[in-house]
Order: C-alpha cells, then structure tokens, then sequence
C-alpha cells in the first residue's frame, strides 16, 4: 500500500473494540500525515468488560464502564459512522453496513468482538440472556432486577459458563440481588444461585487460583455444577446433556463464543470459532490490507485464549502497522505473552489474582489493584484534559 493510495480513503476501522480505541489516541498522538481515520461502531458507548462485574455487583455506574465514541471520535479527529457493519467487497474495497451506504477504505481494521454461541442450547434464544452483546446485557439485568423485586419474581438464578467472566458474573449478581433484598426488607436468603459450566470450574487457571475460586463460591453458598453441558433452557429449569435438570428462573449465558456470523462473507480465511485467521503483523493470512484484532482475530501462529488483555496489548501494534503500511515502511510482529495477569473480582471488597502456573493470591489489595489498573486503561480514553 502506498502512501498517496491510503490517503484517499484512509483507514477504515470496525468496531470500537479494546484494540481500536488506542489506534484513535495513537494515530492522533502520532503525526499522521494526513492519513484519514474513519470507525464504524454499531453502538456509541464501548463497554469495558473488565469492570463490567463491577457495575453489576453495584460498584461502578453504567457511564463508569463505558467508554464515549462521540468525544473520543472528536477528541481524535476521527471521522465516525454509527452503523454495524455486515459484509465487506473486497474487489471494490468498501465495507457494507446496515442501513447506510458503503465505506469505502484503503486499509480496514476489523475489532467487533465475539458473542456467547448460543446455537447448541435449545431455547437459550428465548429463556436466556447472553452475556454479550453487552449493552443488551445491561439492560436485561435492570429488567432481571425489577423482576427479581416482585414477591413472584425470579429467586433461582443460574449463570452458564466457568470461565473467569462467568465467575465473576455469579458473584456480582449474588452480591447485587442480595443486597437490593436487604434494601427492600426482603429475604437475601430467599435466592439460590448456580453456576454450570460443560469443563471444570476456570480451567485455564492455575491450581492456587481455581482453589481460590472454589472456595470464593462455596463460602457463598453457590452450587457448581462442573463438566455438564447445557443442552436446552426451559422455562424453570436448564437441561444437561447427562439428563439432568437444574432449576432455574432467571438464566444468564457467559459461555465459548463465536465471531460474527457476517465475517465468513467475507472470503478472509478464518479459524473454527470463525474469528480471523491472521498473522504476527495482524494482517489477514488472505489480504494483506485487511487486519483485525482482539476477540475476532486468531493469531494463527501463537495461538491465545479469548481475552481482553490481549486485544488491549494488540491496540499499540495494530496502530503502528496500519501507519506503516500507509506510509509503505516495515511492519512490527505481535509477540503475545504466554503468561498474564488474572484478577477476578469476588464482588466483596477482594479480589482473586494470579499469573502463569504457580502464583496465586487475594486480598482487599487485589481489589484496589484491579480498580486502579482498569480505572487508569479507561481514563485515557475518557479525560482529555491533558
Ligand atoms: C463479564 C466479563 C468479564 C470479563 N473480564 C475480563 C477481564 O477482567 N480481563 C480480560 O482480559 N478479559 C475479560 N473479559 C473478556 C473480554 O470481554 C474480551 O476479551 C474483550 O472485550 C475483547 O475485546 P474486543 O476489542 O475484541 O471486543 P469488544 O470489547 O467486544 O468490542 C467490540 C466492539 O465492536 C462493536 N461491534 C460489534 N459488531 C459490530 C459491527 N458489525 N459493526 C460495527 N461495530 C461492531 C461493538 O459495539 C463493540 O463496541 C471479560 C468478559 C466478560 C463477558
């Protein structure tokens, strides 16, 4: 890609993920040249999940998590579409979008995340609220807590999911209902709360860490179904593929997700889950002017799990590269690191911690930790002050 070739249409960026919010600080900070930046966001406030437990147990706002794309698109001097993308024509170089015409790019940047793959539990579509998209997430959980104020309403509450997010999801939410209860002068104790998860309890995690985690569940009462799959949701209870049923009112899905659906239009090359295939550059293994990063890419040659440590450590990268190619200079590899810092937050004031096989720890500390180091990632894109 030349430089006067990526200055007529610029680059193109889809979704205003974790990675692509620093290509807009980064490309501002940066003397751009004049390279053009436009983002297709399909929604104007991009949540950050790393502290979106903390907003469901009650401990930040709802603008708290969110990052603003209108000002940080200002503040940057970001052309923005509000538009969801859903297909791109990679001959004509433009990306389609719903209800809006074309956009067409010289480099495009895809970072529109992944959603809880739904499709092999019957009913989830109707009895269950997955946890991303995570706007309507969000809203659903207002709608959980008014109806969990009813003196009918749900008391059963079932999280699917035993990663770190569904982990931390069913203590937030058993923090959460409780207390609004004790606020109301009802019952805390007149819920029951479970998590069930097809693989044992956060298996990626070290020994120190899942221990904790066990016993950061049991002290609270939660039962924990491991190893059963979810096969169907009904209305009062979720079926498991060994037949059995676990009673449920109110069920939320935090599970192995797919990218979208759209993405598989497109001709790239794509890994089983249907993220992007690409390489240590973040280029598509199929077209070198199309990248991609975070939960929708597959780094093919190092393979990672899903998380959003890594779309963060991508956002520095992913910016150089695309100035690089528009100014036709050498591109940076992206060396992901094997080992990375968990912190699960347990809803109470404390956190659970750890890295790599052995370490692991809590305490109140961890908590400030993880506050401090997820408030700091969302100033940069929320004060400019400086
Ligand atoms: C409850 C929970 C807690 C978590 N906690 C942590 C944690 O502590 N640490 C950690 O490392 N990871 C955590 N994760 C994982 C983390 O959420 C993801 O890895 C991270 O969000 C990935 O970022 P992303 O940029 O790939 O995508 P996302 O953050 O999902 O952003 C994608 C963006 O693209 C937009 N978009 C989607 N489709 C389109 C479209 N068609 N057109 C235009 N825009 C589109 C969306 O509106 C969204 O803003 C957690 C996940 C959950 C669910």
């Amino acid at each position: 890609m030349s430089a006067s070739g990526a200055r007529r249409h610029g680059i193109v960026l889809v979704g205003g993920g974790h990675a692509h919010v620093q290509v807009m600080t980064r490309m501002a900070a940066a003397q751009r040249s004049g390279i053009p930046l436009t983002l297709i966001a399909r929604d104007l406030d991009t949540p950050y999940s790393g502290m979106l437990p903390g907003h469901v147990a009650g401990l930040y706002r709802r603008d708290e998590i969110h990052i603003d794309l209108v000002r940080l698109a200002a503040a940057t001097g970001t052309r923005l579409i509000h538009a969801a993308a859903n297909g791109i024509d990679r001959a004509a170089r433009t990306v389609r979008l719903e209800g809006h015409p074309p956009v067409a790019y010289d480099l495009l940047s895809i970072d529109v995340g992944i959603t809880p793959d739904l499709s092999e539990m019957a009913g989830a579509d109707r009895h269950a609220v997955a946890v991303k998209p995570i706007g309507g997430f969000l809203d659903r959980l207002e709608a959980l807590r008014a109806a969990a104020a009813r003196p009918d309403g749900p008391r059963r509450i079932v999280v699917i999911g035993g990663g770190a997010a569904g982990v931390e999801l069913v203590l937030a939410l058993h923090a959460r209902l409780r207390a609004d209860a004790a606020a109301a002068g009802r019952d805390p104790d007149g819920f029951a709360f479970a998590l069930v998860t097809a693989a044992p309890l956060v298996p990626t995690l070290n020994a120190g860490i899942r221990r904790r985690v066990a016993r950061a569940l049991a002290a609270r009462g939660i039962a924990v179904h491991g190893e059963a799959r979810v096969v169907a949701i009904e209305p009062d209870h979720v079926r498991t593929a060994a037949g059995a049923a676990i009673a449920a009112d109110a069920v939320l899905v935090s599970t192995r997700a797919r990218a979208p659906a759209w993405l598989a239009t497109t001709g790239l090359a794509l890994a089983p889950d249907g993220s992007v295939a690409v390489g240590p550059t973040l280029q598509s293994l199929t077209d070198p002017t199309i990248l991609a990063a975070g939960d929708c890419a597959a780094m093919v040659a190092s393979p990672r799990e899903k998380a959003g440590v890594f779309a963060v450590r991508q956002g520095p990268i992913l910016a150089e590269n695309l100035i690089a190619l528009a100014r036709g200079t050498p591109l940076r590899d992206y060396r992901p690191q094997r080992r990375f810092l968990v912190l699960i937050a347990t809803a109470d004031g404390r956190a659970i911690g750890g890295r790599g096989p052995w370490l692991a720890f809590e305490g109140r500390w961890v908590w400030a930790w993880k506050d401090h180091i997820d408030r700091r990632f969302l100033r940069t894109f929320t004060d400019f002050t400086a």
